[in-house]
């Protein structure tokens, strides 16, 4: 998909969280940029408009084109303390495909490199993230530096109907692989979990990963009455090709408590939610954080 990339010059970088994200232990999200040109069916980041920082044009046009925050890594510098538990990112994906050529990571890297927070999460589902081994390496040698990497199903025709812009299923194992064989702290969120076989994607993420294992199922109305939600796209695929159920809030508990049972068989954790988000927070919750100056609340929005 041809999309367009655009700057900006952001007022700030780190935003103080409320709501799901602060209950799972970070105290700030980074959004390197407006918009996300991987697109995907599902992302409820446009449901959430003004709430999610986005301008009308982000959720007409989703994924046709990215702003990015050309200043981040200058900000980040002088916004970064000692005690932060930052997830980056919530509202965007920061390997998008308009990464390759904004190039905005590697500085953010090298700030956080140089001030480090007690914990960096990066969560992302792009095997570009490997362009930065290196700068990841330098992180994650001065603080404690996860990747949450998103694997949705085990099947790569659902993948390509779902989310057509993102690489292909094989590609993501390979590089989750890759960056666990770099020594960084990866765990896999099987999010949203698509239609798929439930146990050979988990058993997938137990073989390749040593770390907690995170999933999300659809957020749908019937479960989720007030803010973020699964795009209508989605919804339409489903309806289409008869993977209605996926939608059900009744079988993403079936499928939840199947993949933790033979997860924790393995002995490894297995959650969702907040508890499940959680593991890509730890260690160094900051309670304490204001929400008073929260940008935005974000709540139930961690995997967009
Ligand atoms: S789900 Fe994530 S990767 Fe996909 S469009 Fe939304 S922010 Fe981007």
């Amino acid at each position: 998909m041809p999309f367009h990339i655009l700057e900006t010059e952001s007022k700030s970088i780190l935003s103080p969280v409320s709501g799901f994200i602060l209950e799972a232990g970070f105290t700030h999200s980074l959004t390197p940029a407006r918009n996300c040109t991987f697109g995907c069916t599902y992302c409820y980041v446009p449901t959430m408009r003004f709430q999610g920082g986005l301008k009308k044009e982000d959720w007409t046009h989703w994924g046709q084109f990215t702003t990015v925050k050309r200043n981040a890594p200058e900000l980040l510098a002088k916004a970064l303390r000692p005690d932060q538990v930052i997830y980056c990112s919530p509202l965007t994906d920061p390997y998008q495909p308009a990464e390759a050529e904004a190039e905005l990571m590697p500085g953010i890297l090298e700030a956080v490199a140089a001030k480090p927070p007690a914990v960096f999460t990066i969560q992302t589902r792009g095997p570009l993230i490997l362009r930065d081994l290196d700068l990841i390496r330098k992180v994650a040698a001065r603080t404690s530096l996860r990747v949450g990497f998103s694997i949705t199903t085990d099947r790569d025709d659902v993948r390509k109907v779902f989310e057509p812009h993102c690489a292909p299923i094989d590609e993501r194992w390979r590089t989750v692989q890759l960056l666990c064989g770099a020594g960084i702290d990866v765990s896999v969120t099987l999010a949203p979990i698509l239609p798929c076989n439930p146990e050979i994607l988990v058993s997938r993420a137990l073989a390749t990963t040593k770390g907690p294992i995170v999933a999300d199922p659809f957020h749908v109305r019937a479960v989720k009455r007030n803010g973020a939600t699964t795009r209508e796209p989605a919804h339409g695929i489903c309806r289409h090709h008869g993977w209605e159920r996926w939608l059900d809030p009744d079988y993403h508990q079936e499928v939840l408590q199947d993949m933790k049972q033979i997860a924790n068989s393995a002995g490894r954790e297995f959650g969702w939610g907040p508890a499940g988000f959680g593991f890509l927070a730890r260690p160094g919750a900051n309670a304490g954080t204001s929400r008073k100056h929260a940008e935005s609340d974000i709540v139930g929005a961690v995997f967009p």
